[in-house]
C-alpha cells in the first residue's frame, strides 16, 4: 500500500495549482481508470486532486444544435440524455458499447478521454514497457499483440487507445475545451488531443501538466446525415473494441455522398480518422465496390503484427457493412 493524499477541488484554478504545483500529483474523477492503475503500481501518485465537483457537469444543448458536454458529465448519463440519441446516436451507442453499467454511471467524459492502453504489458510492472519506462522496450511486439494497432503504430510502442467514446467524437468533429495550469482556455480537436507514438510512446496527449479538459464541444451535426457506432470484441460486455467503426454519411438527392465521416477504434494508438476512405468516397455514389475499394485504400498503411493481421480484414468487412447499412436506411440495426 502506497500512502497518496487526496484533495477534493471546488474550483478549476485551486485543482490546477494543485496538479501544477506537484510533480506526482494527478487529477481524479470517476477514478475507474486511475484507481485501477494504482492498484497495478503502473502509476503512484502522491496526491489526487479530485475534480468530480467542479461545475462541469452539465449538457448544454444549444441553438444551433450544437452541445456542450461538461468534463464531470457521467458517462451513463450522457449516452441516456434525449438530445444526444436523437441528434448523436452514434455517441450513445459507443458509450453504451463500453463498460459496463455501473463503471458508465461513475466515468466522466473527460477521464473517459483520457484512459490509459489496455497493453496487458503496459498494466503488468514485471515486464518492459517504452510507455511506462521510455526504454526499457515493447515486448508486445514479439508478444501478446492481437488486440493492439496496426495503424499509426511505431517500432517503440504499438498499443491502441481504448475509449469508444473518442471515436464517435472523433467521427462528430468534437472539440475538447483546456483550461491550463495559468487559466488561459484553448480549444483542442479530440483528434489533435492524442500523440501517435514515434519514439516517445510515454507522451500520450498534447496536454501539458496542471491542463484541465472543462467541455467536449460536438458541433450541430450535418441535417439529414446517418451515423451509427458499431464494435467488434471478443465477447458482449466489459471487452474492449477489436476493431470499431463510428460512420456518419448523408446521401444528397443524386445518390452521392455530400457528407461522409469515418473513423475507427481499436486499430490505433489514437481514435483514426479515416480520411483517405472519406476522400474517395466524398461526393461518388457509395457502391459497395467504391466502399471496399476506400477501406483497402486506408488500410494500405497499415502494419500488422503476425496476431493481428486479421483486423484488416474486419477493419473493412464493418466500414462496407456501416455505409452499405446506413445508405439502405438502417439506422437502428
Ligand atoms: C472492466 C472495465 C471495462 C471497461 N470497458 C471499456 C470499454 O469497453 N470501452 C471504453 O471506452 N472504456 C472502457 N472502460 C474504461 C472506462 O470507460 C474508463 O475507466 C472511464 O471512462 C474513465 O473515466 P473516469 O472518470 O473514471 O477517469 P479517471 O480514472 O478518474 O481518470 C482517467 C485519467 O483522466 C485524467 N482526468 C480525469 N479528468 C480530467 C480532466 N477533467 N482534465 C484532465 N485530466 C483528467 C486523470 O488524471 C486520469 O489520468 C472499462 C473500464 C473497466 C474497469
Ligand atoms: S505496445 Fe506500448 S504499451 Fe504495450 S508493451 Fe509496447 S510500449 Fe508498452
Amino acid at each position: 500500500m502506497r500512502p497518496f493524499a487526496y484533495e477534493r477541488a471546488d474550483a478549476a484554478g485551486a485543482a490546477a495549482t494543485l496538479v501544477a504545483e506537484r510533480p506526482d500529483a494527478a487529477y481524479f474523477a470517476g477514478g475507474t481508470n486511475l484507481v485501477d492503475l494504482m492498484k497495478l503500481g503502473v502509476t503512484s501518485p502522491g496526491l489526487l486532486v479530485d475534480v468530480s465537483r467542479l461545475p462541469y457537469g452539465e449538457i448544454e444543448h444549444r441553438d444551433d444544435g450544437g452541445v456542450l458536454i461538461g468534463a464531470t458529465v457521467r458517462n451513463a448519463e450522457l449516452a441516456g440524455d434525449r438530445g444526444i440519441r436523437e441528434r448523436f446516436p452514434l455517441l450513445s451507442q459507443a458509450l453504451l458499447a463500453g463498460a459496463s453499467g455501473q463503471l458508465r454511471s461513475v466515468a466522466t467524459t473527460a477521464g473517459n478521454l483520457l484512459q490509459r492502453t489496455r497493453c496487458v504489458y503496459f498494466q503488468d510492472v514485471s515486464k518492459p514497457c517504452n510507455k511506462r519506462e521510455p526504454g526499457s522496450g515493447c515486448p508486445a511486439i514479439e508478444g501478446a499483440h492481437r488486440e493492439l494497432g496496426v495503424l499509426g503504430t511505431s517500432e517503440h510502442c504499438v498499443a491502441t487507445h481504448p475509449s469508444d467514446m473518442a471515436v464517435a467524437l472523433v467521427a462528430l468533429d468534437a472539440v475538447a475545451h483546456v483550461r491550463s495550469a495559468a487559466g488561459a482556455t484553448r480549444v483542442v480537436p479530440v483528434e489533435e488531443l492524442y500523440l501517435l507514438p514515434g519514439a516517445t510512446p510515454q507522451r500520450e496527449t498534447v496536454l501539458e501538466r496542471g491542463d484541465l479538459i472543462t467541455a467536449v464541444e460536438l458541433p450541430p451535426p450535418p441535417s439529414g446525415a446517418a451515423m451509427r457506432y458499431r464494435k467488434v470484441r471478443d465477447r458482449w460486455s466489459y471487452a474492449f473494441a477489436l476493431v470499431s467503426v463510428a460512420v456518419l454519411v448523408r446521401v444528397a438527392d443524386d445518390g452521392t455522398l455530400d457528407e461522409v465521416r469515418i473513423a475507427l477504434g481499436g486499430m490505433a494508438p489514437r481514435p483514426w480518422r479515416a480520411r483517405a476512405a472519406e476522400e474517395l468516397l466524398r461526393a461518388q455514389r457509395p457502391t459497395e465496390e467504391l466502399a471496399r475499394a476506400a477501406a483497402e485504400a486506408e488500410l494500405a498503411a497499415a502494419r500488422p503484427l503476425p496476431e493481428n493481421t486479421f483486423k484488416l480484414e474486419l477493419a473493412r468487412d464493418l466500414i462496407v457493412a456501416e455505409i452499405r447499412g446506413l445508405v439502405a436506411g438502417e439506422e437502428n440495426r
